[in-house]
């Protein structure tokens, strides 16, 4: 078996990843390629690992669990904040009509806009600014994802999110233990949120 693919069955299936879309396509990303060459023979591990700046590309199954919780169809529109190593935006990509990701370090937007091209994956934008801005220039999206500890909801993304849409992102402060993920539904223009399960992430700056 493939290691993206034992990856699947051995973290993923069997703890809460039951989106066969998601597990698809986790099974064939090659999730080396995300990473620092160094760093390849640990890709598979289930555990956030360094990709430079000081920043991390999160375990294997805090990525499934936050784009199963997109709920991302094939038609959609989806903005993504922290690019990182363009991992989840590369999963996004294969699942989705088109994916906006912002990253905040230009040497990250650009590393991870040159292995996503290295892929084919000519849905997906990446662009180097201030996330919390949203990009209103592609706004409404079907989902808006948060790769980065926030203690509130930047109000630019509530705005930028379609009636319907969905919104994940790990709220708290980010020097806390923990923050909650949480999954957010624009309803009547208002935000209606529910905790996934507790998450550490790198801060949303
Ligand atoms: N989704 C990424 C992991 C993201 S780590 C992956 O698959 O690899 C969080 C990222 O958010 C970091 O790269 C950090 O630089 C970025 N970030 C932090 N604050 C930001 C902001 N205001 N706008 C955009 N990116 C930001």
């Amino acid at each position: 078996m493939r290691p993206a693919a034992r990856m699947v069955a051995e973290q993923l299936r069997g703890h809460g990843i039951t989106d066969e879309r998601v597990l698809e396509v986790m099974a064939e990303l090659p999730r080396e390629d995300f990473l620092p060459a160094s760093l390849a023979p640990a890709a598979y591990e289930g555990r956030a690992l360094p990709i430079g700046q000081g920043q991390t590309i999160s375990q294997p199954l805090v990525v499934a669990a936050m784009t199963q919780a997109l709920a991302p169809g094939p038609a959609d529109s989806i903005l993504e904040i922290g690019s990182g190593s363009g991992y989840q935006a590369a999963i996004l990509g294969r699942l989705c009509r088109r994916v906006v990701t912002i990253e905040l370090e230009p040497a990250l937007a650009e590393r991870a806009a040159a292995v996503l091209k290295r892929l084919g994956l000519e849905n997906v934008e990446v662009v180097a600014g201030d996330g919390r801005l949203g990009a209103p220039q592609h706004a409404p999206f079907d989902g808006i994802l948060v790769a980065a500890a926030t203690p509130e909801i930047p109000a630019p993304l509530a705005a930028q999110l379609k009636e319907g849409g969905r919104l994940v992102l790990p709220l708290g402060d980010s020097e806390a233990p923990a923050q909650e993920l949480r999954l957010y539904r624009k309803r009547g223009g208002e935000l209606e949120g529910a905790a996934i399960f507790p998450v550490k992430f790198v801060p949303l700056r």
